[in-house]
Parts: C-alpha cells; sequence; structure tokens
C-alpha cells in the first residue's frame, strides 16, 4: 500500500499568519492529507515553525522578551490556531529543537566531506557597542537617494531602493541606537550549489508531472544570468544552530549559526524524529531513509511561490551533495497569492484578515470551505467580503444545511425520528444513483490530482444534484397521496446525509462530523452512492442549523473593522 509523506511549507515565528498565508501551504496540505486517510491510505502529514533568523530576533527584541522565550510562546499561539482551523497535523514541530540542530551539524559535515562547503572571508559591519556583527536590516541610517532617516541597511523603505549597510549616511546600530560601527573580516561556510547544478537540473528535468509553475521557477533559477550560485549558510549571529561540523567544533566558526534557509527545510525531517520522541509514531527513517523503507513512500510537498526556489533547488541540493540515501520530494502543489479586497494580504503592515481574527467571527468550516473553494492555483485569486458571504450563504447555507435540515424535519414531522421503510426506489432514484457515481469519480480524480478547485467545484454540484432531486420529487407532495412513495423518496434523502457528510469531511470537517452524527452513522468515505447506508428504522436526529447565513449587517461591519491594519 502506498504512504504518503505530506508537509506543508513551515510558517516563520514572528507573528500570527493570516489567511492568505493559510491557503498558501497548510489548509491545502490539510485537505490532502485528510482525503488520503479517510481513502485508508497511512499518512504522515508534517508541519513545524521556522524559529531562526534576524526577524525572529527583531521581533523578540521588539516584544522585549528573549528570543528563545518569545518563539516558546509563539509556537504555542500557532499550534492553538492550527487546532481551531482543524490542521490535522501528525506533529507541528519547531525548528529550533534540538532534533534539528543535530541534523542540520550532521547535514554540514556530510556536505563538507563532499566537497560542497567553501570558506569565504567576508567585510561586515561591527558593532563595538554591542559586541557583535550586524546583519544589514540591523543597521539604520539616513538614506542617499531620498534622505529618510530611518533606512535600513538592505533596504529605504521610503524609497524602496536597495542599499549596502556602507552606502547610508549616518549610520547607526539598530540594536542600541550606537555609532560605534566598523567593518571587519568574517569568515563564512557556502554550499557549492553550482557544483550541484547539474544534478539538479536532471532531476528537475525528470518531473514531468510537475505543475508548469513550479519547474519554470526552478529551471529560471538554473539557468538565469551566470546560473545556480553558491549559498551562504552561516551568519554571525547568536540565535540558530551553532555551527559544527556533525558533533566536532568547526574550525574559526565558533560564535556563528547556520542561515536560518538552510536549517529550516531539514526541520521536515527534524519534525519526524520530534514525532518519534514524542512517541507520536514509531518510526521516522521509514518516511525519509530510502534505505529504511521510504522507497514506498510518495512525498508531496505544498509551498506558495516565493518558497519554490529552496524546495526545487537548495532543500534537494542538501540532501543530494549529503550523498547519503535521504527521501527527495515527488510532488510539489505550489500556489500563486491570495488576495485581499483590492490590495495584497501584509503582515508587516497588519493587513486583511488574520488567523486568530477569523476564527473570533465565524467558525473554522466557512473559512476553509471559502478559501479551499478558491485556492489561487492557477493565477492569484482574491478575498472581498462581497464573494465570501455569497459563496458561503449559497454553497453552504442555501444548499447543503438547507439540505439536511429540511429532509430530517420533513421526516421527524411525518415519519418520526427513524429512517421510515416503505415504498422502494424508482427511476428517479436510479438515475440520480448513476449521476453520482460518475460525480463521485471525478471528485476523486480531482483530489488525487490535488486539483482543489475543481474538486470543490464537484462537491458543490453533488450538494446541488440532491437539493435537485429533493426539490423535484417532492415527498410534501407525494405523502398526500402515495404515503409509500414519500417514505423512499425521504429513505433516500436521507441517506444522501451520511454520503455528503464522507465526501466533504476534508472540507468541513465539523459539519461533516456533526451531519454524521446526527443521522447515527459512521463519518466515512463513501464506497458507492446506492443510498443503503440507513436502513429503514434507523433511528436519527435533526441536527443543529449547520450554518447560520452570514447576514448583510455583519459583512458591512466585518468589511469595516477590518479595512484598516490591526491594531
Ligand atoms: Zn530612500
Amino acid at each position: 500500500m502506498t504512504r504518503t509523506l505530506i508537509t506543508s511549507a513551515i510558517p516563520y515565528i514572528n507573528g500570527i499568519k493570516h489567511l492568505g498565508n493559510l491557503i498558501g501551504s497548510q489548509l491545502p496540505a490539510d485537505l490532502y492529507a485528510r482525503y488520503l486517510r479517510a481513502r485508508g491510505q497511512e499518512v504522515l502529514f508534517l508541519c513545524a515553525t521556522d524559529e531562526h533568523g534576524t526577524p525572529a530576533e527583531l521581533a523578540a527584541a521588539k516584544a522585549g522578551k528573549p528570543v528563545a522565550e518569545y518563539c516558546a510562546e509563539m509556537w504555542a499561539v500557532q499550534a492553538e490556531l492550527a487546532k481551531g482551523f482543524r490542521l490535522s497535523f501528525d506533529h507541528f514541530g519547531r525548528s529550533s529543537s534540538p532534533q534539528n540542530h543535530a541534523l542540520t551539524q550532521h547535514f554540514a559535515e556530510r556536505l563538507a566531506d563532499q566537497g560542497l562547503i567553501s570558506e569565504v572571508t567576508e567585510q561586515q559591519v561591527y558593532s563595538n557597542a554591542d559586541g557583535r556583527f550586524l546583519p544589514d536590516r540591523y543597521i539604520e541610517g539616513t538614506c542617499p537617494n531620498c534622505g529618510y532617516d530611518k533606512a535600513r541597511g538592505d533596504q529605504c523603505e521610503n524609497c524602496t531602493k536597495q542599499l549596502d549597510p556602507t552606502d547610508l549616511i549616518n549610520p547607526r546600530s539598530a540594536v542600541s541606537g550606537s555609532t560605534d560601527l566598523e567593518v571587519r573580516e568574517t569568515k563564512h561556510l557556502y554550499l557549492r550549489q553550482s557544483k550541484m547544478r547539474e544534478r539538479l537540473s536532471d532531476w528537475i528535468d525528470s518531473k514531468t508531472d510537475w505543475p508548469i509553475l513550479t519547474t519554470s521557477i526552478a529551471k529560471k533559477w538554473l539557468n538565469d544570468g551566470d546560473g545556480l550560485q553558491d549559498r551562504g549558510i552561516t551568519r554571525d549571529l547568536d540565535w540558530g544552530v551553532p555551527v559544527m561540523r556533525g558533533d566536532q567544533t568547526w574550525p574559526g566558526m565558533q560564535g556563528k549559526v547556520f542561515y536560518v534557509w538552510f536549517d529550516a527545510p531539514i526541520e521536515y525531517i527534524a519534525c519526524a524524529v520530534e514525532a518519534v520522541e514524542e512517541g507520536k509514531i514509531s518510526d521516522w527513517e521509514r518516511w525519509w531513509r530510502t534505505d529504511k523503507g521510504a522507497d514506498d513512500v510518495r512525498y508531496v510537498q505544498f509551498m506558495g511561490k516565493d518558497n519554490v526556489p529552496f524546495h526545487t533547488l537548495s532543500f534537494p541540493a542538501t540532501i543530494l551533495g549529503s550523498g547519503e540515501p535521504w527521501k527527495l520530494v515527488d510532488y510539489i502543489k505550489s500556489f500563486n497569492y491570495l488576495n485581499y479586497d483590492g490590495g495584497q494580504f501584509s503582515t508587516s503592515q497588519g493587513r486583511g484578515v488574520f488567523m486568530d481574527q477569523a476564527l473570533e467571527i465565524l467558525p473554522s468550516d466557512y473559512w476553509r470551505w471559502w478559501l479551499l473553494s478558491h485556492a489561487p492555483e492557477t493565477s492569484d485569486s482574491e478575498f472581498t467580503w462581497e464573494t465570501f458571504q455569497q459563496d458561503v450563504n449559497k454553497d453552504l447555507a442555501d444548499v447543503l444545511g438547507n439540505f439536511v435540515s429540511r429532509i430530517t424535519k420533513f421526516c421527524r414531522s411525518k415519519f418520526g425520528e427513524a429512517v421510515p421503510e416503505g415504498g422502494a426506489y424508482g427511476d428517479q432514484e436510479t438515475a440520480l444513483i448513476a449521476d453520482l457515481e460518475k460525480r463521485l469519480t471525478t471528485y476523486q480524480a480531482h483530489m488525487d490530482a490535488i486539483e482543489i478547485r475543481k474538486a470543490a467545484a464537484e462537491l458543490r454540484a453533488i450538494w446541488v444534484a440532491g437539493n435537485e432531486y429533493l426539490q423535484s420529487a417532492a415527498p410534501w407532495t407525494a405523502f398526500k397521496t402515495d404515503p409509500d412513495r414519500a417514505a423512499a423518496i425521504t429513505r433516500f434523502a436521507l441517506n444522501l446525509i451520511p454520503f455528503y457528510a464522507g465526501l466533504s469531511a476534508p472540507f468541513i470537517p465539523d459539519a461533516a462530523r456533526a451531519m454524521a452524527y446526527a443521522m447515527g452513522s459512521d463519518l466515512a468515505w463513501p464506497k458507492s452512492p446506492a443510498m443503503n447506508t440507513l436502513p429503514g428504522g434507523h433511528a436519527f436526529t435533526v441536527p443543529d442549523v449547520l450554518f447560520a447565513k452570514i447576514a448583510d449587517e455583519d459583512r458591512e461591519a466585518w468589511a469595516a473593522k477590518f479595512s484598516g491594519t490591526r491594531s
């Protein structure tokens, strides 16, 4: 049996993610993981927080906390929000874990042994007052281009000009404000990606089934200009994985850490090691080592398009370059961007709806359905409050929710709270079964191919087919003249509810569970649409309202509330 390893791009630690981040990796990864599990596959679904680097240090300083404490707190916040959105990770790890430290140091040693690490001497700004080298964005000064007095050493936020720290007028440390700065020599390790170019190129060329969005980005980085460049993997920072050659000190590299881009993807592996040590799974090597069983694993990654270069080139360079039998990714599902109401979601500007805010106003199923059915697969897509209200009200309340409510209430009033036994299925039912058979096959094919919008459209069509059936079979009319016929229609329609619950669970897990629970049935993927799961006499209850409609005044209030930046 196929086993599937699924990873979502790991969210950065410096704050709560917005809905654009959510639909760009974690949510579609969860949909796929839930689907495969429902189909009986063994799945390992991993995600983690990406905790190292300068932005984490800056965010911690802004919060007035030691960086380790800040990261531990933000990990807990992100883990709780993931639960709120029902993201079904088998483990939600941390790139700062001891397991990732050890693996990152291991890979560096292996790469050095294979001749793929070089040492490069560079000039970098050192702050005497702070006793440390300063990354470019830790240096502030006046922009030589526009005169803005808080320009950073990498870029002026005011005029967007790219800068070098030495361009700044009156440069000072962003840490302490000290102007006692000097340029010093410092040594760094580089990953010789240029030596890996042929191997990476052959590997990418072998991936003929990957989306064009993925391969075109990879090929651009491989071939544009001078081709794939060597890349620094170390930094003069305190917070990170200490530079070690395996478990040995690395001469000349004391006090330095690995660059966050190098250690973050290794956390995909370390996350599985963490899961074993926390007793969540029994073995990690059967997922990650092709010499220990991972040859049978299909590995699928989910990410936004901005993360594609790291996953198609940098991380594979690390894995392939090690010369060890690590599992490489089999399929990359990448996404364009979700925009917010005529502009971009922005974490730094607090623009858009963030995961915590979303759950404060509506249950997760509303967001999951809308975001997944509008996943930015082939192009960017846009969130507006109007389309959100319109689609949620129509798909979830008017179609699915109304169907469940209408037939269960009708049955209760005419036959009581048990599936009626009379009559037999006729031509109308046979025709709908045939139609649903085809639709089920189509839906599964889209889910297998991770074509999310198409899958959502097919699921919606399946819901609509039931609604149309109920409308045209009209058991409330039949009941007056032919109670047996009404009983058969009602039994058929009640049987659609567990069918819908099973198919809908990857998209809307809470509502699906409520539907199955009300019908006294297991939440399971349907084997066929024969509509005989619930026999005559089977007891059920009328569920609470599954989806309340979004009122105009709510939409207007939310649009106003989220029009500015979050405080
Ligand atoms: Zn400027």
